[in-house]
């Protein structure tokens, strides 16, 4: 069947209106983005919200892309195609522009925004894992005021967030410091599709060794984020042994299920192989930076 349950419907004019209305409709309303992977789930039936909060009139308030000191400020309204064109995560935050290429096609990317994409919380979604890269900062907005979670933070498990009933992501928050030095390496089945396996990385190099380091897998179950992959890197030379040794780690750190997209043991060797690729990428670039 592909008609949604019954719901209720309202469209807020302003982030404090959208937090009104959630805190007046309860644990049952949902706030409904750019609609691209709510609303297929309510016609599936595989999520039934009472209450729809729209807040595609918020386009405006958290809409933007923009430098402050030493970040990247991202409002959660952005849509893939605005972050894809944007100039200024081109030259700072390639990972994101890699990334944004390989998600879905036009048609979603003109509509899906970051901040529906990080909180739907699916495994297979690229965009966490690139958050995780980097570090970036989320801000969740609720009535009595702001508070500021890490990805792991953000993320409970599968489809679940710990964002409260009467909250909402506003701004992600994106450190300069590896963005130059960072790129994304996906696999999947056809243009336009999920990932099989995904892997993003970030270096950030000083005098010719590894300052620092970041190492996230998509689609791979586990944490998206090998710290020990990471920790591997930092203080050696960006060397294949380095990157393969931080692969290996990688690999070991995810847990992959057999599914329709291929089997568990395909996708470890795919999350050990494109970290590998998108360590020299990433290394490849920050060296570009240095010069
Ligand atoms: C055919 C197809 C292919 C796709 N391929 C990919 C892909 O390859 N890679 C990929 O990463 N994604 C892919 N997507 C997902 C796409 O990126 C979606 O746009 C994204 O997942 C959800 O963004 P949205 O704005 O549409 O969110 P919505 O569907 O509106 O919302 C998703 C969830 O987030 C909640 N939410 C939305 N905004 C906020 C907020 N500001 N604060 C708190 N909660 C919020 C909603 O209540 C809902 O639970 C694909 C989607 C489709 C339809």
């Amino acid at each position: 069947m592909q008609i949604p349950a019954a719901f209720e419907y309202e469209r807020a004019t302003s982030v404090e209106h959208a937090l009104e209305l959630l805190h007046a409709r309860g644990p049952e309303a949902r706030l409904l983005a750019g609609g691209h992977s709510l609303l297929p789930m309510m016609k599936l039936r595989l999520a039934a919200p009472e209450a729809l909060v729209d807040i595609d009139a918020l386009a405006g308030e958290l809409g933007y892309v923009r430098e402050e000191g030493d970040e990247v400020r991202i409002g959660a309204m952005t849509r893939h195609r605005d972050i894809l064109e944007s100039g200024l995560v081109a030259a700072r935050l390639t990972i994101f522009t890699d990334a944004e290429k390989l998600i879905a096609d036009p048609v979603v990317r003109n509509r899906g925004t970051i901040g529906g994409a990080l909180c739907q919380a699916d495994p297979a979604e690229d965009l966490s894992a690139v958050c995780a890269v980097l570090r970036a900062r989320l801000v969740v907005r609720g009535l009595d005021g702001e508070r500021t979670l890490t990805m792991q933070e953000l993320h409970r498990g599968p489809y679940e967030t710990t964002i409260g009933d009467a909250e909402m992501l506003v701004e992600i928050r994106v450190p300069l410091h590896m963005g130059g030095g960072s790129a994304y390496e996906k696999v999947k089945r056809r243009v336009g599709d999920w990932a099989i396996a995904a892997a993003g990385a970030a270096v950030r190099l000083e005098g010719g060794t590894i300052a620092d380091a970041g190492v996230a897998l998509t689609a791979v179950g586990g944490d998206v984020m090998s710290e020990r992959a990471q920790a591997s890197l930092v203080g050696r030379p960006p060397t294949e042994d380095a990157f393969a040794a931080a692969a290996t780690l990688a690999a070991e750190d995810c847990s992959p299920t057999t599914d329709q997209r291929g089997s568990a043991e395909y996708k470890r060797h795919l999350a050990h192989e494109l970290t590998l690729r998108a360590l020299r990428s990433a290394t490849a670039r920050a060296l570009r930076e240095e010069i």
